[in-house]
């Protein structure tokens, strides 16, 4: 058998390895960024019994015959191949963070979990490891539209709005490719996500079970004098949950439906949640700088995760926007940023887009600064105390930084220099 490997990363390397697990030897590698290696548009696919397509490539671009074509996460699929044990989670925004709340839930409950997929450690190595009852995959557009054999009686979808426009010609394809997964869930599984109409036109087909959650940041039903209940189920005290923000008890209670099918909880539940880790650079509270808290949420590449995490504050803060455009319309962010924002702070390669599509349309302060560094330390000088000034760019990183994690740390580093200023 001879198989082609379309970009050597981190799931091209993963892939390889449940190949020569299975006994194929005769691989080649193509990758347009490394030395020595042929560059993807000179694959002949039809040379090769199949292509393992990097999500991070867009097929489209080459002449590489679809039907050649798989996945890493359908290789791992093979190898784990009992739905049962795969709980799916995709979603515009929220993903990771539902991911690795759920994991460390069900690792609270007694039975081994991993998150995986596109939050970090693959599909395909944590398969090989052949040691988890069960694998919480988190999984993008670019993954899901590659599958062909994954299957998971359990998923979740946090919700969906404009992502990726770079790639997909319009938000429509791209709803279809992140939304084809409800095909992939057995018939006898459970469907959780937000009541959205979009997302509601895609998973009432499903014939299983469905929960639909909330519908709105600062309206969560479920949410009564601080406990989370469901149904006429209660699960837990709120207060004791460490996550910052509204958006984040929309992850949890995602994380706690699906535990609930699994494990069919009763009682208080709030043991699960009380020590519970977020992840880095998502709404991360990193410093408190003479009463101003600084809020890391360089994670943010989207419009609308930047509005959830405006609209879970509940005060005024000073926002600073700014990176690499992902070609969404800003002024969408009007009435979040008029209801929460007191000084807009906008940087980088998208700032004058920024500014003419929504500083334009505001009446509070807005500022241009050339790059992250001035921008911080303007927003700084702006934030009174008990302010908070939250970095949430709704931009890629890429115009200055290798990605999101880098350009969080490198905030971190500037608000670090800051409060040392200030001892
Ligand atoms: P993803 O993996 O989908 O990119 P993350 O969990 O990494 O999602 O969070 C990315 C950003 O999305 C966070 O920094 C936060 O601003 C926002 N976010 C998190 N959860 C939600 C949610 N349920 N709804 C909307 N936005 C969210």
């Amino acid at each position: 058998m001879r198989v082609a490997i379309a970009g050597y990363g981190k799931s091209g390397r993963s892939a390889e390895k449940i190949l020569k697990c299975r006994g194929v030897d005769n691989i080649e590698i193509y990758d347009d960024y490394l030395l020595n290696t042929k560059k993807i548009g000179e694959i002949g696919s039809h040379e090769f019994d199949c292509v393992v397509l990097s999500p991070g490539i867009d097929y489209r671009k080459y002449p590489i015959c679809t039907k050649n074509i798989i996945s890493e996460i359908d290789l791992a699929y093979s190898l784990v191949n009992d739905p049962d044990k795969i709980i799916a989670i995709t979603g515009s925004n929220g993903k990771s963070t539902t991911t690795y709340v759920l994991a460390q839930i069900i690792n609270k409950l007694g039975k081994k979990a991993v998150d995986c997929g596109n939050i970090g450690k693959t599909f395909a190595d944590m398969a090989l490891e052949n040691y988890y009852d069960y694998y919480i995959v988190e999984l993008s557009s670019f993954q899901i539209e590659l599958l062909k054999l994954f299957k998971a009686n359990r998923l979740i979808v946090t919700n969906i709005s404009t992502n990726h426009l770079d790639r997909y010609p319009t938000y429509n394809e791209y709803i279809e490719a992140k939304l084809s997964i409800v095909n992939r869930i057995n018939k006898n599984g459970y469907i959780v996500s937000i009541e959205d109409p979009i997302l509601k036109k895609y998973i009432l087909p499903y014939k299983g079970k469905i929960t639909f959650i909330g519908n709105k940041f600062n309206s969560f039903p479920e949410l009564l004098n601080n406990t989370l209940n469901f149904g006429n189920k209660f699960y837990c005290h709120i207060d004791k949950f460490p996550l910052f923000g509204m958006h984040n008890i929309y992850n949890l209670t995602y994380a706690l439906l699906i535990a609930d099918d699994i494990f069919d909880l009763t009682g208080d539940v709030s043991y699960l949640i009380e020590d519970l880790k977020g992840l880095k650079h998502r709404s991360e509270l990193i410093a408190n700088v003479n009463g101003i808290k600084f809020i890391n949420d360089s994670k943010s590449t989207t419009i609308a995760s930047t509005e959830a995490l405006l609209s879970s504050l509940g005060r005024k803060c000073v926002l600073i926007l700014g990176g690499k455009d992902k070609g969404d319309d800003f002024s969408k962010l009007k009435s979040a940023v008029n209801s929460y924002v007191q000084t807009l702070i906008v940087y980088g390669q998208a700032s004058e887009k920024i500014n003419k599509q929504l500083g334009q349309l505001l009446n509070i302060p807005v500022y241009i600064c050339e790059n992250l560094k001035e921008a911080t330390i303007k927003a700084y000088e702006h934030a009174s105390p008990s302010n908070l000034v939250i970095f949430s760019p709704a931009c890629s990183s890429y115009d200055a930084f290798k990605n999101f994690e880098e350009r969080g740390e490198y905030f971190k580093t500037i608000v670090r220099a800051l409060v040392d200023g200030n001892n």
